[in-house]
C-alpha cells in the first residue's frame, strides 16, 4: 500500500475527564474536504498507536497503546484511557504509518475529596462562515483546566443565495445545507481545519453538549420543527449524531436513534456538573422528556457539592424583551420544566448556558444564571438597556463576541465575561469585560 499522506489535519482533542482516565480523540483525514472519499482515506481500518506522558516532550509516558481508526467512523480514534492520577495534567500524541500528530494538553478530575479550585472555560456558538476563531485562540491560552462547549458547534446550513455584506466572511466546504452523514462529516472537517479551534482542543479536555444546529435550526425530539417527513429527519438526526460523535471525544457512541448526552461530571467537592441535554427528548411542554428529568431531580437533590452547576445551551432564566414575545425554543417556552428544576435545586445552583449570542448574567432566586456569547455568531439585534430595565433580575449584558472564564472553589464562584471587538478579521486582543462574584444566590461585581 503507498504510504498515507499526512493524516492528522484536524488535530487532537481530550474529553470527558474523570478523576482516573480521559478521552483521547482524532481522526485520521488526508484529504479533510475531499467530495466523496470520507477524508480521502482508503476504505480500510488503521491501528494508530497513541502515548500519554507527564510531559510535553514525552520523556516520561505513562501509558500507551493502539486504537482502531475505522472507515465506518469517518477513521475517528476514541481511546478510553483509565488508571491515571487524579487532578493531573498529562500530554498525548498519536502515530500511524511514519507519521505524528500535534502534542494535546489534558487534565484529570479532582478524586472525591478533592477542594482544589477549578478553572473552567465556557463557549457556544461558532459559526464558520460569520467569523474568525479568535476567541477559541485566546481561550486557548488560557489553559483552562476543563472547557465546557455548550452546543452550535457547527452550524448546518448553506450559502445563502444573496449573502447580506460581511455577512459570510469565510468559504464552506459547500453551499448546501447539510443532510447526511457525508455533508455534516465535511462540515466538521471544514470547521477544525481551524487552528484557533485546533488550538483550544489541544489545550483542554473538553465536556460537550450539542443544541440544535448540529443537527438542524429548532429543531425538537424527533420534529424537524418545519413540519417536513419525521422518518426522513429521524434519518438525518441519526446521521447528525453520528458524525457529532466522530468529531468530539465523546465516552458513549450514539446507539439506535440516540446519543446520550445527559450526564454528571463529578470535580471533588467543589463541583457537580449537570450536562442537559435540551433537544433530543422535548415533547409538548416538556424539555427535557421523564426520564432525564428524573436523573435531573436526584443529581440535584442528592448533590453535596458546594456548587451545583446546570450545563446545558438555552437561556434560562425567564426574560421579556420590549417588542418581541419571549422566546418559545428556550425555557420561557417551557415553564413546567423550568420550575421542577428550580424546584430540585436546594440553593448554590449555577446555570451556564449560551445560545444567544450575546452575553448575559441573570439572578434566579435560589441560584444565578451565566449566559456566554458567541465565539462568532453573530447576535440578533437586541436592545440590552430596555431588555435588562423590563427585567430587575437580568444583571448584566454585553453585545461583544467572547467566552467566560469561570473559577469555582469552596469558597467563591467567580466569572469574568472575556470580550473581543471583532471577528471579521483575525487578530482581536481580549479583555475582560467585566467580572461577577456569586454571594448567597446573588450576583456581585468584581471589576468596579
Ligand atoms: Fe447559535
Ligand atoms: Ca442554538
Amino acid at each position: 500500500m503507498a504510504k498515507l499522506g499526512f493524516p492528522f489535519t484536524l488535530g487532537v482533542a481530550s474529553g470527558e475527564p474523570s478523576a482516573d482516565g480521559v478521552i483521547l480523540w482524532t481522526r485520521l483525514a488526508v484529504e479533510p474536504l475531499h467530495a466523496s472519499k470520507t477524508g480521502g482515506m482508503p476504505n480500510q481500518a488503521f491501528s494508530v498507536k497513541w502515548e500519554l506522558a507527564e510531559d510535553a516532550a514525552f520523556s516520561r509516558i505513562v501509558q500507551s497503546g493502539a486504537a482502531p481508526a475505522q472507515p465506518d467512523w469517518a477513521h475517528s480514534v476514541h481511546v478510553r484511557v483509565s488508571g491515571l492520577r487524579a487532578w493531573t495534567e498529562y500530554f498525548y500524541r498519536f502515530s500511524v504509518d511514519g507519521h505524528t500528530s500535534p502534542v494535546g494538553r489534558t487534565k484529570t478530575a479532582p478524586g472525591p475529596d478533592s477542594t482544589e479550585p477549578i478553572r473552567i472555560g465556557v463557549i457556544s456558538c461558532q459559526r464558520y462562515e460569520h467569523g474568525f476563531f479568535t476567541v477559541l485562540k485566546h481561550l486557548a491560552a488560557e489553559r483552562p483546566d476543563v472547557i465546557f462547549h455548550l452546543g452550535d458547534y457547527v452550524y448546518e446550513y448553506g450559502k445563502p443565495a444573496n449573502p447580506q455584506p460581511g455577512r459570510y466572511l469565510r468559504p464552506l466546504e459547500s453551499t448546501e445545507e447539510c443532510k447526511t452523514l457525508a455533508a455534516y462529516r465535511r462540515r466538521y472537517a471544514r470547521y477544525q481545519l481551524d487552528k484557533d479551534l485546533q488550538a483550544a482542543h489541544a489545550a483542554a479536555p473538553w465536556i460537550a453538549m450539542p443544541d440544535d444546529h448540529e443537527v438542524r435550526d429548532n429543531y425538537a425530539g424527533l420534529l424537524p420543527g418545519d413540519g417536513s417527513s419525521q422518518a426522513a429527519f429521524v434519518k438525518r438526526r441519526n446521521a447528525a449524531y453520528k458524525a457529532y460523535y466522530e468529531h468530539l471525544p465523546l465516552r458513549v457512541r450514539p446507539v439506535g436513534n440516540n446519543l446520550q448526552f445527559y450526564r454528571w461530571r463529578p470535580y471533588g467537592k467543589v463541583a457537580d456538573f449537570l450536562f442537559v441535554d435540551a433537544r433530543q427528548y422535548r415533547s409538548g411542554r416538556n424539555m427535557l422528556g421523564t426520564e432525564q428529568q428524573e436523573w435531573l431531580t436526584t443529581r440535584l437533590t442528592a448533590s453535596t457539592a458546594r456548587w451545583k452547576v446546570l450545563a446545558q445551551p438555552l437561556f434560562f432564566a425567564p426574560r421579556k424583551f420590549p417588542l418581541e414575545p419571549p422566546s418559545a425554543d428556550a425555557w420561557d417556552g417551557f415553564p413546567d420544566s423550568r420550575a421542577k428544576v428550580l424546584a430540585a435545586a436546594t440553593g448554590d445552583l449555577v446555570v451556564l448556558s449560551g445560545d444567544v449570542h450575546n452575553a448575559w448574567a441573570a439572578e434566579l432566586g435560589n441560584g444565578v444564571e451565566f449566559v456566554t456569547s458567541s465565539v462568532t455568531s453573530r447576535p440578533p439585534s437586541t436592545d440590552g438597556s430596555a431588555t435588562l430595565a423590563l427585567n430587575p433580575h437580568l444583571k448584566y449584558f454585553d453585545g461583544r463576541r467572547g467566552y467566560l472564564m469561570v473559577t469555582a472553589s469552596m469558597t467563591d464562584f467567580t466569572v469574568d465575561y472575556r470580550a473581543v471587538a471583532f471577528v471579521d478579521q483575525p487578530g482581536a486582543p481580549v479583555v475582560t469585560a467585566a467580572g461577577f462574584r456569586v454571594l448567597n444566590n446573588k450576583l456581585q461585581r468584581t471589576d468596579l
